[in-house]
């Protein structure tokens, strides 16, 4: 048998300091996993149990690459995050060993239409037209923890157009990497190739065309990404 057209590519990501390609299975996000950012969205931080939602594969962005404003809002945010690239699957990974299942690590960027996430929450309807969208997905090279252990702390912050807009650390995720991945691989099947995008700090904000994106993660990476 033979394929009725060609089958989609595969989406990879550059792995640091290497000539590898990591190929991407899935991609989940976290939402609401620093206090400040929860009450900034106007939620209660308390530990509540943490959720997700997914973003395609193919709507990842490479470092360097460009992000093309879309037609259809007018509020489109950025969203400095963590990112995890999983290296071993698994269900119901314990907290404990949680770490063993992570190759790397990566800076990247949850791209949002915020009008469009807002009406969506408003009517109890899901979340896909406002965080799934083409090019949503900004991702840096990833960071082989064989390199750079498994960082706990560490500076996470952007910068729009030279200023400064989020700045925090990720000692302050709610849900730390062991716990995300541990919860999660109860609810999913975990791949390796999947990347878990851990949530994003207070100070989000808008972008408009012309904006020059640049994101840090102490230790780990950098994003860069011109909204066109
Ligand atoms: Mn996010």
């Amino acid at each position: 048998m033979t394929y009725l057209f060609d089958a989609p590519s595969i989406t990879a990501l550059a792995v640091k300091n290497t000539d590898l390609l990591y190929p991407v299975h899935r991609i989940y996000c976290v939402g609401r996993n620093y206090a400040a950012h929860a009450r900034e969205m106007g939620h209660d931080p308390d530990r509540e149990p943490p959720f997700f939602f997914q973003k395609n594969p193919d709507t990842i962005v490479p470092s360097g690459g460009e992000f093309p404003y879309p037609d259809n809002s007018d509020n489109v945010h950025f969203e400095m995050e963590l990112v995890v690239a999983l290296g071993r699957g698994g269900v119901d990974i314990p907290v404990d060993q949680a770490h063993d299942h992570v190759f790397g690590y990566a800076a990247g960027l949850d791209m949002t239409r915020r009008d469009l996430q807002g009406a969506a929450k408003k009517m109890g309807r899901p979340w896909e037209v406002g965080k799934a969208f083409e090019y949503s997905a900004p991702c840096g090279e990833i960071n082989p923890a064989s390199q750079i252990g498994h960082p706990t702390s560490g500076r996470l912050w952007i910068e729009v157009n030279g200023e400064i807009r989020q700045d925090s650390n990720i000692d302050q995720l709610i849900w730390d990497v062991p716990e995300t991945i541990s919860y999660l691989s109860g609810l999913f099947t975990l791949k390796q190739g999947d990347l878990i995008y851990t949530g994003t700090p207070a100070g989000v904000g808008a972008i408009i065309r012309g904006d020059q994106m640049n994101g840090h993660v102490e230790g780990i990476g950098e994003i860069s990404i011109q909204v066109v």
